[in-house]
């Protein structure tokens, strides 16, 4: 290879170049610079903060807090790469419990922009103004100001024109300026915070509560579609806030974790939370979450990003299944079902489904409750505040209704129906269901759907599979497409308990079908079930075992047109509060939605 330059001598960088080749790291844009400079603010305790930007920050940034500044010597310091108060010894550095510690930020922002700092201490008379450009000399005068310290910076990367160009519209800046003092403000309710661009107030947020904080920043009508969750173990402590399912974001704009109250970003955490809301998401939707977890700074790595907007846990399963089940428990508790409002008049009436809007989502009592679960079990309709549900749901909980089993079990045997509690067949494709203060409608198939998928994906996940010998055994014949399809998935149809075994050229003998498959016209049951599963993979991929499980319920569940006595229906609706989420089929269609007797009432002219 050809030497394009003859070597050089290797030389120590001088501080300023190295300063301006760190700052690439921390500060990419004035975001960062805002964020640095409101974390100084926040370390300092300051409890009320301005910032101030001109051109989306790109020409002017001014952050002021009235927390315990600086004096002469700490100011001047304070600008040298590595300068901090923070900590001193690498112990400290495992305990960190600052935003700041690596004493970058301000050495970095100096070395690539115009800066200015203005301090004081309390005890000292006067401000000490630093000002420094580029990297170059301080220049240090005295000023007057109240207790507390502005940091301004103009022209970022005047000095740096690659940087530069870099740099997107003033709308994209202002953008990402906003969403970094946005997180400051959910993260630090107690701490005043105003945002001015451009001459405009953007935010001016008084210290509040977390609960008032939000309405704040976010408005009423979003807030409302909120549910409140709460998790303590002896791992992590996680509190905050879910958007419910019918609240799906366009984008993942709206999720904030706050690890010890620093805002990151962790795959494992937003993987966690969003696999809990699997199938209640309209596709291309995301959920909506403010996620505060906490936890001893020990376990947990901060030091693995730049601008520490990772970290890294030391037991990411354990984090993992303790989010998800807290998400999962939250979803499936809350009261989901959606409504029906009967809109118009006339006999051309419209039915629509509208997410019912009957409780704030935050409520202004005890900020956070926490509930210790050790087992990390989801059975959401096994805890008391599920089984209410189950219960109003389906009317059980007044006098005439069947005793609900033995106590301790949940699925309810076939007998304990009992005459009295109205359900109705209508059009052999809906049931009908008198509840407590309404009507609820319930699709039968997607509800035996999703009966029957909750129980394959307890077969497919190891319980021993239960099969029923077939008398007369029969031999599939298949193309070659299927056949090998099925020697694939083969396993998978084992465990669900078909007993099937290759024999010879494309065929494969089945002598053994699950308890619940349902037969109709015999032999075609393996097949049906292997094209749906051909046609999920198809629309979007997914794991085998939850495409097994999805194509043997939808093939095996009751039709649309299948005529169900009382009693069929009863079992169906009773095994339907047995699931994990009733509202829901696994294909992400709505279950059951209610009339509420209210509705009838105002259509009736009773109200
Ligand atoms: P770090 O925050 O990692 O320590 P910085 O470069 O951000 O590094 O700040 C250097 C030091 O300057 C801090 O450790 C702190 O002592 C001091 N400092 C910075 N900003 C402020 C502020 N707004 N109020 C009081 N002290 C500050
Ligand atoms: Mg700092």
């Amino acid at each position: 290879m050809e030497t394009v330059q003859p070597k050089r001598r290797i030389a120590v960088l001088p501080d300023s170049l190295a300063n301006k080749i760190a700052a690439g790291e921390v500060i990419q844009r004035p975001d960062n610079a805002v964020k640095e400079l409101l974390e100084n603010s926040l370390d300092a305790g300051a409890r009320s903060v301005v910032v101030v930007i001109k051109d989306g920050g790109m020409s002017f940034i001014q952050v002021s807090d009235d927390g315990v500044g600086m004096d002469e010597q700490d100011a001047v310091a304070c600008f040298q790469r590595h300068a901090t108060s923070k900590i001193a010894t690498y112990e400290e550095l495992e305990e960190i419990r600052t935003f700041g510690f690596r004493g970058e930020a301000l050495a970095s922002i100096a070395a690539v922009a115009r800066v200015q700092m203005k301090t004081r201490r309390r005890e000292e008379e006067a401000a000490v103004v630093v000002s420094i450009d580029g990297g170059g000399p301080l220049r240090v005068s005295r000023d007057a100001r109240e207790p507390g310290t502005t940091v301004t910076v103009s022209n970022l990367f005047y000095n740096v024109p690659a940087r530069r160009k870099f740099l997107k519209t003033t709308a994209t800046e202002f953008r990402h300026v906003y969403d970094a003092v946005q997180r400051i403000a959910i993260s630090h309710p107690e701490v005043a915070v105003e945002f001015v661009s451009d001459g405009d107030t953007i935010l001016k947020l008084r210290p509040a509560t977390l609960a008032d904080r939000l309405v704040d920043v976010f408005g009423e009508r979003q807030c409302s579609a909120l549910i409140e969750v709460g998790e303590h173990t002896d791992l992590l402590t996680a509190a905050g806030y879910i958007g419910k399912p019918s609240f799906g974001q366009r984008s993942r704009a709206n999720q904030f974790l706050f690890l010890n109250s620093r805002f990151i970003v962790n795959r494992t955490i937003n993987h966690a939370v969003f696999s809990a809301y699997e199938h209640l998401l309209e596709k291309g939707t995301f959920p909506f979450f403010i996620l505060f977890v906490d936890c001893d700074p020990r376990r947990v790595d901060v030091n693995v990003h730049p601008s520490k907007l990772e970290a890294k846990f030391d037991e990411e399963q354990a984090v993992y299944r303790m989010i998800n089940t807290l998400v999962r428990n939250a979803l499936a508790s809350g009261d989901n079902v959606p409504g029906l409002s009967v809109q118009g008049r006339g006999p051309d009436v419209s039915l629509q489904f509208t997410p019912r809007q009957h409780d704030r989502g935050i409520p202004s009592g005890p900020a956070t409750r926490l509930v210790d679960t050790s087992t990390g079990e989801i059975l959401p309709f096994n805890t008391p505040g599920g089984r209410e549900l189950a219960s109003r749901l389906l009317g059980r909980d007044r006098g005439t209704a069947a005793p609900s089993g033995s106590p301790g079990s949940d699925r309810l045997e076939e007998h304990s129906v009992q005459p009295g509690g109205l359900t109705w067949q209508v059009h052999n494709k809906y049931i009908f269901s008198q509840i407590e203060n309404g009507v609820l409608v319930v699709d039968q198939h997607v509800a035996h759907e999703r009966v029957l998928y909750e129980k394959a994906v307890e077969r497919l996940n190891g319980s021993t599979p239960a099969s029923q010998q077939l008398l007369f055994p029969y031999t599939l014949t298949l193309s070659a497409a299927e056949y090998s399809l099925l020697s694939d998935v083969l396993p998978y149809f084992r465990q669900l308990g078909f007993q099937i075994t290759p024999f010879g050229k494309n065929t494969m003998i089945v002598d053994g079908v699950p308890p619940d498959a349902r037969m109709g016209d015999g032999e075609k049951v393996v097949t049906d079930i292997l094209g749906l599963y051909r046609e999920y993979q198809r629309e979007s991929p997914m794991d085998i075992r939850d495409n097994v499980a999805k194509s043997f319920a939808c093939r095996s569940a009751v039709k649309a047109g299948d005529p169900l006595t009382e009693q069929e229906m009863r079992t169906l609706l009773e095994q339907l509060s047995a699931t994990t989420m009733p509202y829901v089929c696994p294909h992400g269609r709505p279950v059951m939605l209610r009339i509420a007797i209210d509705e009838l009432d105002r259509r009736f002219g009773r109200l």
